[in-house]
């Protein structure tokens, strides 16, 4: 269904008048998700998980590599095929506050996608996506503003919204870090039921590793750009082998924000800047088994160690015994 190939996204900086620099927001990644199925792509925040999940929706275009969806090459579609690829292709986003129009009703936000793309039978398609976000009876909510819902109800609106055009291919953005605590489990509840009623694809977007063992099928972990450690979540989880993946792991027991202040103490400081990456593993610099001369010197490549599990990291290429 999505097939990403050594894709690259950098971007410019100002830096002064005449000055610029080069963000490496993703540097050479490839992954695929089959139909029907959820990739979790963990990290911190600034690690380019966002703009990998754009570049799958062609909201970015990579510097280098190729992204296809179901066998199309989308990477460099002209504007009247790639709204043709969008119907099928949706997002939701993270804040359901900010993401949400204030002005408008849950009507007018749930049949924005229809008008756009001039899709008839409106109220139909509108009472549908929300029957199938449980926001019933419809009713009683077509009339109300994003201020009158709960913050539960604000992210079912999105979902509805990201459902109404009936696509194939959905990406999540931190669906539910913006939430209250009791809401989180219903809306990933909502969304696994989705996913099977309809067939859906999903590229999960979070910090939090722990929903995507409940998630996910398979699970990427980003550090700077670059994919450090992929496979299966309930095996990543339960044996975390790459030592970024291990610290997230650690810091899993507090919730956010304390986690992010937990898991700078485990590892130790914030993750250097895009701008700037380290030479050789770039987590070398917060890594407690860095081996000098060996992960200062040259990138790690991802590589398959055993069964699905693929790691970037010299220590599994010189032990054996994992
Ligand atoms: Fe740590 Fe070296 Fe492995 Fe990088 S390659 S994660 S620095 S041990």
């Amino acid at each position: 269904m999505i097939r990403v190939e050594r894709a690259k996204v950098y971007f410019e900086v100002r830096k002064g008048f005449f000055k610029r620099d080069i963000v490496k927001a993703v540097d050479g990644v490839s992954f695929k998700i089959d139909k029907g199925k959820t990739l979790a792509l963990v990290g911190e925040s600034g690690c380019g998980k966002t703009t990998l999940g754009k570049l799958t929706l062609r909201l970015v275009k990579p510097i280098e590599g190729r992204v296809f969806f179901d066998g199309l090459d989308i990477t460099n579609l002209k504007e009247k095929e790639l709204k043709e690829f969008r119907r099928k292709a949706q997002i939701i986003f993270q804040d359901p506050y900010s993401s949400l129009d204030p002005t408008q009703n849950v009507y007018q936000i749930v049949e924005e996608p229809l008008l756009i793309h001039k899709v008839g039978e409106k109220k139909e398609r509108v009472y549908k996506a929300l029957e199938d976000v449980k926001l019933i009876p419809q009713e009683d909510f077509l009339g109300k503003y994003p201020h009158q819902l709960s913050g539960g109800q604000r992210q079912r609106v999105s979902i509805a919204r990201a459902l109404v055009l009936e696509p194939n291919y959905i990406v999540a953005d931190e669906p539910v870090s913006m939430i209250d605590a009791s809401s989180r489990a219903e809306i990933l509840f909502l969304l696994k039921e989705l996913q099977a009623k309809k067939n859906l694809t999903f590229l999960y977007i979070t910090h939090d590793i722990a929903t995507a063992k409940y998630f996910a099928d398979e699970i990427a972990v980003m550090y700077l750009g670059k994919i450090v450690e992929y496979g299966n979540p309930q095996e990543v989880i339960k044996e975390p082998k790459h030592p970024y993946t291990q610290a997230l792991i650690e810091a899993i027991p507090e919730p956010e924000p304390k986690n992010k202040d937990r898991l700078r103490k485990i590892i130790g400081g914030e993750p250097p800047n895009p701008i700037n990456v380290p030479k050789g593993c770039r987590f070398h610099p917060r890594c407690p088994y860095f081996m000098k001369d060996i992960c200062d010197t040259k990138e790690p490549e991802l590589k398959r160690v055993e069964g699905k599990r693929e790691i970037s990291c010299y220590l599994y290429e010189f032990r054996r015994d994992y």
